[in-house]
């Protein structure tokens, strides 16, 4: 059985241009038996308009679920583009509308998104770094109503040198206070293989870090490729596995109403 996407966009988010039933359609050809999608939920991100119509993304996918139901299971997921003051508003999100899967994902820290060249401004990159990773912790102590914590090192697509100088060791201290807390409060983690597609050669987060996670204890982790068009479905999985494997984890999950499923990897 292939490995299941739990990370994936399409035309309800204002960044792909995928129909969902071309994302359908991609998984069917490669022989997928589920696909998850988990479009944008964000307020106020900068200029683009990433609020998602809730309502009519379920009605769509559920409209779709029932026309693909004897070939391919599908999931209902959100990614939730996580800032402090969303906690309330998140959390009433998530009372109303029946998930199978909820992705938390920092895109903001100190205000900005770290794919405007603004973000690194006035610091070194390493600072910036740091900066992103206390967001991310912060945002775990506001709101934990989430399944797992996406593309942890996020902001290294878009520093000035990128994964160049990057380390794990180099933000050690908070790195391991925010997989103490997912592991504590029960979040699981993501391997997300979009840093293939961004040409970093490592997934996200890196090695390192999905090693550190387990080592402590980490048991759930789900992989995501966040395609945001049919081409890069299930992106780099084989790769997925491999490194998965060699952290020492032996299964992966993925999430069915909210509940984690662990499969052999
Ligand atoms: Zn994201
Ligand atoms: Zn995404």
């Amino acid at each position: 059985m292939n490995v299941i996407d739990s990370h994936m966009h399409s035309s309800f988010s204002p960044d792909s241009q995928a129909e969902p039933v071309t994302m359908i359609r991609q998984a069917l050809r490669d022989h997928f038996s589920h696909i998850c999608f988990t479009d944008h939920m964000e307020y106020n991100h900068a200029e683009e308009q990433f609020e998602l119509d809730v309502p009519a993304y379920i009605a769509a996918l559920r409209r779709l679920k029932e026309r693909y139901a004897k070939k391919i299971e599908l999931h209902i997921g959100v990614e939730l583009g996580l800032e402090p003051w969303l906690a309330d508003s998140f959390h009433k999100l998530l009372q109303q509308y029946p998930f199978d899967f909820v992705i938390g994902s920092v895109h903001v820290a100190d205000g900005l998104d770290p794919c405007y060249p603004e973000f690194f401004q006035g610091r070194t990159e390493k600072e910036a770094y740091e900066a992103y990773f206390q967001a991310v912790y912060d945002n775990i102590q506001a709101f934990c109503e989430f399944d797992i914590l996406g593309h942890l090192d996020y902001v290294v697509r878009y520093g000035p040198n990128r994964n160049r100088f990057y380390t794990y060791e180099k933000h050690k201290e908070i790195i391991d206070e925010i997989l103490r807390c997912l592991i504590e409060k029960g979040i699981g983690l993501e391997l997300n293989t979009s840093g293939f597609r961004y040409g970093l050669g490592h997934p996200s987060p890196h090695e390192d870090i999905l090693e550190r996670y387990h080592d402590l204890g980490g048991e759930i982790i789900t992989i995501g490729s966040d395609a945001h068009s049919p081409e890069y479905f299930a992106y780099e999985f084989t790769k997925a596995q491999n490194i998965l494997k060699k952290c020492g984890f032996t299964y992966y999950t993925y999430f069915k109403e909210r509940k984690p499923r662990f499969e052999k990897l």
